[in-house]
């Protein structure tokens, strides 16, 4: 892990933004637990989305479908035979790697190594290899003529290429026999293809329309050992809108431009995303487009913009037996809708938007830590100050507190010197601070100090919930 990014995990942590779960019993690998702070930064994201795609899309509809479904939805959809990733063990060390990843660190290694055309010749043979028929195999033969050695012991003695279902099983009911086997879901998606006709029908949608849902989903990932980059269990925000065939490439084109414009206005600067297309189009999508963000540990997916056909409602026709065509009553056509799906994960954004944040500057000679947030993200709005613990000041904060707390979440603090109140305000990334002083007694006046400039004026305490409102609209990401 990079210096900057152990840096976010151990504040995540200290100030109550993120915890390893089950902490007391040692932790449960690859699952995390959101903290006071980071539920509400949590809950921000996933309300900003929801207002994206749905209120601003009159024809998108939301839906919460349940985690549990019909084992055979599965089938369909092709994760029992197929959701699958390619694992190998460092027979020394005992550690597992993902054999697509290790070939793809070893590519970039080669890079840094300035050996560009090296590089390309492996990156040609992975692509070759993920659309091979025995895919563990052409990995594997890569890893081999490559002789690439384990990050973690150095050693070249690896096992077999496998590959290993992600979906998590359990069991439902009393009666455990071979066919109550259900799975966790390892998407949101199919929730919302079964749904298909629920949605169209009681939201009077027709085609084009979408369908958003946010939601957990669980994959018992190979490796992870990246904080909340990689999860056993976490979150997506997903939306599949369906399309007549034909008119998949133009919405494709559309929705890529709304969600690339969606991270820009949550405050991410441009230089830090790109765009990256597939290697690997899964067997059913005619495009696929990632998302990525330039995390301390390099360049990763945040968001993948899918093309998906009408591999799936097909799909759920063939198994269910139930028709899944759409009538267009204008044209009399009948068919199977196409579908473009935009699909980000709910963890990685939160931190994608923490790794955005996160900066250290000089302040009079000290280290100020300073979380950036877009202040519609920031979990605190504001922090609120009596200068002194005494003279009636504590009743004049309570008042603009309880006020202020209709609107957003606020944090009371008359501890110590302003100066450090601030800075702790500033290390959760609150936008706005509100001391009450002698001269609020006196002229109902308040000082109101901004995170970013760390300027401060004074206003009338009347007045701070729409300065603080003025202000968040108006905000936009510096350097
Ligand atoms: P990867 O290649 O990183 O395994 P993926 O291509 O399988 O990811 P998708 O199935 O397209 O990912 O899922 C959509 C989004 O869900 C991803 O862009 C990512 O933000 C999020 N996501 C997927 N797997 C995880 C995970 N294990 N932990 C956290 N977020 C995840």
């Amino acid at each position: 892990m990079t210096d900057v990014f152990e840096k976010i995990v151990s504040l995540s942590k200290r100030r109550g933004f993120i915890f390893q779960s089950s902490e007391v019993y040692g932790g449960l690998a690859a699952t995390y637990d959101y903290g006071p702070l980071g539920v509400e930064l949590k809950r921000n994201v996933m309300q900003r989305w929801w207002n994206a795609m749905v209120y601003r899309h009159d024809n998108v509809a939301g839906l919460d479908a349940a985690i549990l479904m019909h084992p055979t939805v599965w089938k369909a959809s092709g994760h029992v035979d197929a959701f699958n990733d390619p694992m190998i063990d460092d027979k020394v060390s005992k550690v597992r790697y993902r054999a697509d990843q290790l070939i793809e660190g070893y590519i970039d290694r080669l890079r840094k190594k300035g050996k560009d055309g090296e590089a390309d010749r492996v990156y040609q043979a992975l692509v070759d290899a993920l659309n091979a028929e025995d895919q563990a195999k052409a990995l594997y033969d890569i890893i081999m003529s490559e002789e690439i050695k384990s990050p973690d012991s150095g050693m070249f003695d690896w096992t077999e290429v496998r590959q290993f279902n992600l979906m998590f099983a359990t069991k439902l009911g009393a009666l455990a026999g071979a066919d109550s086997t259900v799975y966790l879901r390892p998407e949101t998606a199919q929730g919302i293809f079964v749904n298909f006709h629920n949605v169209r029908e009681t939201a009077r949608m027709a085609v084009p329309f979408g369908i958003a849902q946010i939601g957990k989903a669980f994959r018992n990932e190979i490796v992870a050992r990246q904080f909340i980059f990689r999860m056993r269990e976490f979150e997506q925000m997903e939306m599949q809108y369906f399309v007549k065939p034909g008119a998949q490439k133009e919405a494709f084109e559309e929705w890529r431009a709304k969600r690339m414009q969606w991270h820009l206005d949550n405050g991410i600067r441009p230089s830090k995303l790109r765009w990256h297309e597939h290697e690997k189009l899964a067997h059913y999508a005619d495009a696929a487009f990632d998302v990525q963000y330039e995390f301390p540990i390099g360049w990763q997916e945040v968001e993948g913009i899918h093309s998906r056909t009408d591999f799936d409602l097909k799909g759920h026709q063939e198994h269910s037996g139930k028709n899944m065509q759409y009538f267009d009553p204008q044209t009399n056509d009948r068919y199977i809708p196409y579908v473009v799906e935009t699909s980000a994960g709910l963890d990685r954004t939160v931190l994608m938007l923490l790794c955005e944040a996160y900066r250290e500057e000089e302040v009079e000679g000290e280290t100020r830590v300073v979380l950036k947030f877009h202040p519609s993200i920031a979990p605190v709005k504001a922090g609120i100050f009596p200068l002194v613990k005494k003279d009636g000041m504590p009743e004049v904060a309570h008042a603009i507190e309880a006020d202020l707390r209709q609107h957003f979440l606020t944090e009371y603090d008359e501890k110590g010197a302003v100066g450090r109140r601030y800075r702790r305000m500033d290390e959760v990334g609150t936008p706005y601070c509100v001391t009450v002083d002698g001269e609020t007694l006196e002229n109902g006046t308040v000082t109101v100090r901004e995170r970013d400039s760390m300027q401060q004026v004074r206003i009338d305490k009347s007045q701070v919930a729409t300065w603080i409102f003025d202000r968040m609209r108006a905000w936009t990401p510096g350097e």
